[in-house]
């Protein structure tokens, strides 16, 4: 029988070598599933711990997506949020409890995750996404997962992050369908997509048609697959690609997304600055 060499770390058969690690005791023992795993290993949990990585949105799709990116490890976690939370949000948001009812989203989630991993810092943004604090607020982050909920904040995020080249992950929901990309530096952008949004009132909101109350957490918990997977650097993301998810059906969907030459924000002559974008309506660019 082969005897274990001290400076190796032994999870199940497999032997790490304990100069690859940078983890003490305990996060060897939480982070061990992944540790042990090809593909993720002691260096994707260091990357992990490493990471910084913003989620637009404390609600439906930020629920499913902040807590398996704690529970994961990422160094850091920043939230924002300016609601509170209702008690019709406790259907489907699934890191707020009935306690938590008028609280600031942002405070709950942060307990939230405090329990869960005390490795996760978490930065807490009680306020909305604008033209003038966008650039800021991602500035400083590895990822954007954006589990908004209205056209402003979505075609905000996604003009602030294509001209910062800051990745991030897109899903929205509605009703009994999902639908989720991700976007990396280079890549075509949400407005090659959607050059604007739709007129107000054509796209009603979860408020007014409800929402399958367990169809946000499939689509961010794919938003936080597709996020740790592009810290660890991993596998094939949805980059040019829309996964459309129908629940009634239960059935994925593939759409190419193919970038436009003349997009209004990744085209040659984009715009340069969020703040030559009028965020309300239609958040068309002006010719
Ligand atoms: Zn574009």
């Amino acid at each position: 029988m082969r005897k274990r060499a001290p400076a190796d770390l032994f999870i199940g058969r497999r032997s790490i070598p304990m100069s690859d690690l940078n983890l003490d005791s305990a996060q060897l023992d939480r982070y061990s599933r992944h540790i042990i795993m090809d593909g993720v290993g002691p260096t994707g949990q260091s990357s992990l711990l490493s990471s910084r990585v913003l989620v637009v949105g404390a609600g439906g799709l930020g629920s499913p997506a902040i807590e398996y990116l704690a529970a994961a490890g990422i160094g850091e976690v920043g939230i924002v949020d300016d609601d509170d939370v209702e008690r019709s949000n406790l259907q489907r948001q699934v890191i707020h409890g009935d306690g938590d009812v008028g609280r600031p989203k942002v405070e709950s989630a942060a307990e939230f995750v405090a329990d869960l991993n005390p490795d996760v810092t978490v930065e807490k943004y009680d306020f909305r996404v604008t033209p003038e604090n966008v650039a800021d607020l991602i500035a400083d982050y590895d990822f954007v997962v954006d589990g908004s909920d209205n056209f402003t904040t979505r075609y905000l995020v996604n003009d602030a992050c294509t001209l910062a080249g800051v990745p991030f992950s897109h899903g929205a929901i509605y009703r009994f369908e999902g639908q989720i990309t991700t976007f990396t530096e280079g890549s075509p952008c949400y407005r090659c997509l959607f050059p604007e949004a739709p007129p107000a009132g054509t796209v009603p909101d979860c408020a007014t048609t409800g929402v399958l109350g367990v169809l946000p957490g499939v689509v961010g918990s794919i938003q936080a697959t597709e996020t740790v997977k592009h810290l660890m650097d991993v596998g094939e993301s949805l980059d040019g690609r829309l996964l459309h998810y129908d629940a009634l059906e239960m059935g994925f969907e593939e759409l190419p997304i193919v970038a436009d030459p003349d997009c209004a924000v990744c085209g040659e002559a984009g715009i340069e600055s969020v703040e030559e974008v009028e965020y309300a309506g239609s958040c068309a660019v002006a010719e």
